[in-house]
């Protein structure tokens, strides 16, 4: 049955994707958003906020005994905003990654966002899932159900189509 982060390994998987404070404060959000519409994706819901620390650190808590914690949450509620968005369609939480790239910049792909526009660990611009079970969490934490749009793009059954 379809859950909040749809349903693992079909065109109803989703993820949850953040551009960080210096994604928009560098004015990459468009290029960044083109990158998962241009390659088929579906934007399922997006805003733009300043997140609370209690939201940064919950949507972070895996990382709480890290050394880095307490930067990464001073960075993520740095006031700048953060644009959230869900992503939706096939492989969308592994593809999402490989969009992204590696966690530090120094060893993305270059053509990963991260690759292309970040150089610093600490400074990597854009989050995403990195499984279904952390989508699940994430989905629920940044949105309310009622955010989350259920519609058909025109070019779906092109891009999803599987034979
Ligand atoms: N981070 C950091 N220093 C590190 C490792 C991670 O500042 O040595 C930050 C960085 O912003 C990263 C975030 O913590 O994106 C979450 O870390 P994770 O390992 O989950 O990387 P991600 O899933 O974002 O690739
Ligand atoms: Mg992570």
């Amino acid at each position: 049955s379809k859950t909040i982060a749809g349903e693992k390994g079909t065109a109803s998987e989703r993820s949850f994707v953040m551009i960080k404070p210096d994604g928009v404060s560098r004015q990459l959000v468009g290029k960044i958003i083109s990158r998962f519409e241009e390659r088929g994706y579906k934007l399922v819901a997006v805003k733009s906020l300043t997140p609370s620390e209690a939201l940064a650190k919950e949507h972070y808590s895996d990382l709480s005994a890290r050394p880095f914690y307490p930067g990464l949450v001073k960075y993520i509620t740095s006031g700048t905003p953060v644009v959230a968005m869900v992503w939706e369609g096939k492989d969308v939480i592994k593809q999402g990654r490989r969009i992204v790239g590696a966690t530090n910049p120094q060893d993305a792909d270059p053509g990963s966002v991260r690759g292309q526009y970040a150089v610093s660990v600490g400074r990597n611009l854009i989050h995403a899932s990195d499984a279904f079970d952390s989508a699940t969490k994430e989905i629920g934490l940044w949105f309310a159900p009622e955010e989350l749009s259920d519609y058909e793009p025109i070019a779906w059954p092109w891009v999803m189509a599987d034979n």
